[in-house]
């Protein structure tokens, strides 16, 4: 796997992703997305959409607003329970969370559980699941040095105490009144549970269904970094899927089979990179009866793709309490009536992006027609992500015939997918400015295109090259799928 400053450079350069408020020095883990990484994640996030919504008749959308009445974190558990575990170096002033230099510290040694229960009491090697006098007590005893020092340093630890991640602002323009604070949301969830009677009531929608929704988080991180992985603001992918309770088991499965599937071959991550965990009893929320979690292996390690967690009917019942409006369903077919438990398959969406990224990037030996070795850098992105499905070249940009020719095609090709016209300089150069972007075809205009009416299709993982008839190129685009 290459290095992540690797990929980050050629994010930048590639125009995938910028450093955010980059002219002004950046603002430290704020990352934009340029004119190919916001098409890159355009094309996850329709992927999903149209896996899990559009093809599915129990799913609908729905877009929440990221501002919501604070009645809905208080009821949610996130105004007393979104909190962190933070421990601070008094050498240094650096904040750290506990459970990741914990889970850093195991993942460079090879310590059995049997040598942790003895010396520390705990049951597993998921530091979520320890309170927070074990994690102070294994981080004075296993991590004597602030690890964020290159060279050995010894910490002086704090105890580890909450830290709330959720970000407020104040809405209106009293701005010290209490009531005018507001939380920005850290999950698109709770808006999707707030929806449900709307949806309920104004749609045929009937239990077992879903409701889809993609859009911004945020979190008061206390160690944001990787790159896209742990940013402050961020996006997701969530869906909440209602169940009745003797339905949960079957359905849980039947998500995480989903999910399993969409990871390879969907998105097509390589395997060998993506693992499948599910949560430990003492790891789960007090409300969940089960968590799976999908992770990638990142060059720092492994981290969370995707969680879906069987939530009960934990959040409905409570908005239920708290709103006092009505949350039950009425089965028409049983008459039965009841609250309805619930799955929550959660993608991350900047977390793919750069896993995508990951994944797709390769830097291939190759030779050249003259004999000489040279590294083509090739983006292998799925047809389906890919940020531009096809470009299009005329050989001489000078010739008018040519020129005219490969214009026709960009503007009938481009009304059914992303394409992008290029003329500049030798056809070599243009192949390997399409190949880092991860384009999957190349279509060249020559004189064939003029006397015969065909163009030659350039592969850019095999690169072989295939010759086709103009007015057969709209048919053989509409075929590539995946
Ligand atoms: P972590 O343990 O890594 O903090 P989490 O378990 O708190 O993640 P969830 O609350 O389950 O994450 O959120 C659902 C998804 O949102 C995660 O699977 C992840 O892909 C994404 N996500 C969560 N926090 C961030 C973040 N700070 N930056 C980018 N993506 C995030």
């Amino acid at each position: 796997m290459h290095s992540l400053e690797t990929i980050v450079s050629w994010a930048k350069r590639k125009w995938f992703v910028y450093p955010g408020s980059d002219i002004y020095g950046g603002l430290a883990n704020a990352w934009d997305y340029g004119p190919y990484g916001v098409q890159l994640k355009k094309n996850i996030q329709d992927l999903r959409w149209k896996t899990f919504v559009q093809m599915r008749p129990d799913m609908v959308g729905l877009d929440a607003q990221i501002l919501m009445h604070p009645k809905v974190w208080e009821t949610s558990g996130h105004v007393d329970n979104f909190d962190d575990p933070l421990i601070d170096d008094k050498v240094t002033g650096e904040r750290f969370r506990a459970d990741k230099i914990i889970e850093d510290r195991l993942e460079q040694w090879d310590l059995s559980l049997g040598q942790l229960t003895d010396t520390y009491g705990v049951k597993n090697l998921i530091p979520e699941s320890r309170t927070f006098d074990q994690m102070h007590a294994f981080i004075v005893g296993e991590i004597p040095n602030n690890p964020n020092k290159k060279k050995k340093q010894a910490a002086e630890w704090t105890e580890v105490r909450k830290f709330q991640m959720m970000f407020y602002t104040h809405q209106g323009v009293v701005h010290d009144a209490d009531d005018a604070k507001i939380w920005m949301r850290p999950e698109t969830a709770q808006g999707i549970f707030v929806n449900f009677r709307n949806v309920l009531d104004t749609t045929r929608m009937r239990v077992p269904f879903g409701i889809a929704q993609v859009g911004k988080a945020f979190r008061n991180e206390i160690t944001p970094g990787n790159f896209l992985y742990r940013t402050r603001e961020f996006e997701q992918m969530e869906i909440e899927y209602f169940i009745a309770e003797s339905d949960a088991q079957a359905k849980y499965a039947e998500w995480r089979e989903l999910s399993k599937d969409r990871w390879e071959n969907k998105v097509k991550l390589k395997s060998d990179r993506i693992r499948f965990r599910e949560h430990e009893s003492d790891e789960l929320s007090h409300y969940s009866d089960g968590t799976f979690d999908v992770e990638y292996q990142y060059p720092r390690g492994r981290g969370e793709l995707q969680g879906i967690a069987y939530r009960t009917d934990f959040d409905l019942r409570n908005h239920q309490e708290s709103s006092g409006k009505n949350m039950q369903y009425n089965d028409p077919y049983t008459g039965e009536r009841y609250v309805p438990h619930v799955i929550e398959p959660s993608f991350g969406l900047s977390r793919t992006v750069i896993a995508v990224m990951l994944d797709a990037y390769d830097e291939e030996q190759l030779t050249n027609s003259k004999g000489q070795e040279e590294t083509r850098i090739v983006a292998r992105f799925p047809f389906a992500i890919a940020p531009v499905k096809v470009a299009i070249f005329p050989l001489i940009k000078k010739d008018e015939k040519q020129v005219e020719i490969a214009k026709n095609i960009y503007a009938s090709l481009s009304q059914h997918r992303v394409v992008e016209y290029d003329d500049g300089g030798a056809i070599g150069k243009r192949y390997r400015r399409q190949d880092e972007i991860g384009t999957p075809y190349c279509i060249t205009v020559d004189n064939d295109s003029i006397d015969n009416g065909t163009v030659t299709i350039r592969h850019r993982d095999s690169m072989e090259q295939e010759v086709v008839v103009i007015d057969e190129l709209v048919q053989w685009i509409l075929n590539k799928k995946t």
